[in-house]
């Protein structure tokens, strides 16, 4: 009923009055009195005047699956939410989930995570009221293969609805990391349940650094938050709906060509590295060259004193020559 009231008040834009929301939303006014006053107690600003009705004036960053449901205009992605206050990491929760047969889209969100991770098991600071965790439920219906691309679609996403939602101008570090002024505002963690020719589940995990002020650890040195970079106070619930919408048209696009042909350009213009001199951390053979853009598969192509190489993710990863990028 909440989220039934704040997206009524959302396309009303103005007053709606208490009986016409009773009607819409088939509850009694006093039903609808009720649920204004719990949203007030949330902390959304609501102004309630005699012959006139309600009119939602200001919503602060909440956070929850209210909110959520309140703003989603995806087809799919996110029609169902799971909202934890606090959970270990939402990547673990999604593969639970995942194992009991959440369908395709089911989209988990903390306000905080307990044991949040990047790639190789390393530490993803999540704390509490500062960013967005969360991971998608994927069960697309391609090859095993073609799996590891949807890391790229969905760094398009995070980049493109940055840009184009709060007026940043967001770059990727190949192949997922989402980078502002030359620090790490975002780490993606896609993991999968295949076998030889079948795909059970995808579920890509996205942190996004909002209004952290700091950084510890080995992050410190290289990750900075929207608010850092920009002063900007973001709603992390608009930017979760941004980043889906995004995310639903990039996905449609990669699954009618097979690959990412058509976002290729795209990607390789928010491409930090293009161009530059980078060092391939390739655990088995560390090598220099000039990025170039990827193919059409996502791998990385790099110019070397020693001919043209393509780069798969997997255990790579790419540092500029003389810092993180
Ligand atoms: P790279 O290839 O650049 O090493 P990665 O994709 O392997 O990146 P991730 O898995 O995205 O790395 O993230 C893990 C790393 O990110 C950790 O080693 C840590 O230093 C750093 N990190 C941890 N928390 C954050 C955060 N909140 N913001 C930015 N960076 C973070």
């Amino acid at each position: 009923m909440k989220s039934e009231l704040l997206t009524a008040m959302r396309e009303a834009g103005g007053y709606v009055s208490g009986g016409e929301l009773s009607k819409k939303l088939g509850v009694s006014r006093t039903a609808v009195w009720k649920g204004m006053q719990k949203l007030k107690e949330e902390g959304y600003r609501i102004a309630a005047v005699p012959n006139k009705g309600y009119f939602l004036t200001e919503s602060p960053d909440i956070l929850n699956a209210d909110e959520l449901a309140s703003l989603r205009k995806t087809a799919w992605a996110g029609k169902e939410i799971i909202y934890f206050e606090v959970t270990d990491s939402t990547n673990i929760q999604a593969k639970r989930l995942a194992e009991e047969g959440a369908p395709h889209g089911t989209l988990i969100v903390a306000g905080r995570q307990e044991s949040g991770r990047g790639r190789r098991g390393r530490f993803w600071e999540s704390p509490e009221g500062s960013g967005i965790f969360m991971t998608i439920v994927l069960r697309p219906d391609f090859y095993p293969g073609q799996a590891s691309m949807l890391t790229i679609v969905a760094a398009m996403a995070v980049a493109k609805a940055i840009r184009t939602s709060l007026s940043l101008p967001a770059q990727i570090k190949w192949p997922n990391d989402i980078i502002l002024n030359g620090k790490k505002i975002c780490g993606i963690l896609t993991e999968m349940n295949t076998d030889i020719d079948t795909i059970h589940y995808v579920v890509i995990g996205i942190g996004i650094n909002v209004s952290n002020e700091s950084f510890e650890g080995e992050a410190a040195a290289i990750a900075t938050s929207l608010f850092r970079e920009s002063g900007a106070e973001v709603s992390r619930s608009a930017l979760i709906e941004a980043v889906w919408e995004q995310f639903e048209s990039y996905y449609e696009s990669f699954c009618g060509a097979g690959d990412l042909s058509e976002i290729q350009e795209e990607y390789n213009d928010y491409l930090v590295n293009k161009d530059r001199q980078v060092r391939i951390l390739d655990p088995k053979e560390p090598f220099c060259g000039t990025a170039k853009g990827i193919a059409e598969n996502g791998e990385l192509i790099v110019e070397t004193e020693h001919g043209v190489r393509r780069v798969s993710s997997g255990e790579v990863s790419v540092r500029g020559i003389y810092g993180y990028v």
